[in-house]
């Protein structure tokens, strides 16, 4: 895991209230801090398998701007059954409809579900993790070619977590793979207003 402090994503929408917050750099993304820890012990556990294995799921979230800075706000993750060895992972059919299964149970008709705005996989050989070519190939086209859209790439034995951006540093340039500033956030509970039992049972209830 990083070494960093959690800090806090801008308000979720514009609004011209003094916010602490807002004095703030905004980091490009923001990452829920228990699904940071889910995804990354999830990599893990596959990568003590023997042989080890690569992991691979789906980022979701949602892309937001804030006084003209855009960023990306992480809030969940999931997976279904993948193909995979030491050096490969890919989702099967079935796979995929697992992961669209789950998001459905688990978000229904919700307005506020939030999206799959890119993927996380790991290589679990205990290095400094590069993309491979495949890698890319897989970023730079449908359906996760969108500006905005993050990649994950972890290796859970040396501990690295990098995040990746698609952005684009003019309108008119085409869109280019940036390793990006990064944070964890937790979930912002009013201070002072909930019982310190029901805080505990509201932050266990996640997003
Ligand atoms: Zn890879």
């Amino acid at each position: 895991m990083p070494d960093r402090a959690p800090s806090q994503p801008p308000p979720e929408t514009q609004t011209k209230e003094k916010d602490a917050l807002s004095e703030d750099t905004v980091y490009p993304v923001y990452i829920y801090e228990r699904t940071c820890q889910d995804i990354f012990d999830y990599c893990l556990r596959e990568a003590q398998r023997k042989p080890p294995h690569e992991a691979l799921g789906v980022i979701l979230g949602f892309r937001r701007q804030w006084q003209g800075t855009k960023y990306v706000r992480v809030t969940d993750w999931a997976t279904g059954q993948v193909e995979s060895s030491m050096t490969y992972a890919r989702f099967t059919p079935e796979g995929i409809l697992e992961y669209r299964l789950a998001l459905h149970d688990r978000y229904g008709s919700n307005p506020h579900t939030p999206r799959v705005i890119g993927l996380w996989h790991s290589h679990p050989f205990g290095g400094n993790p590069q993309f491979s070519s495949t890698d890319l190939n897989t970023f730079f086209k449908t359906p996760f070619c969108a500006e905005g859209n993050v990649f994950f790439l972890i290796d859970p034995l040396s501990r690295f977590f990098k995040v990746y951006m698609l952005r684009r540093s003019n309108e008119s340039d085409a869109l280019q793979l940036e390793r990006v500033e990064w944070c964890t956030y937790l979930p912002k509970v009013p201070v002072g207003t909930v019982p310190s039992d029901e805080l505990e049972g509201s932050l266990e209830g996640g997003v």
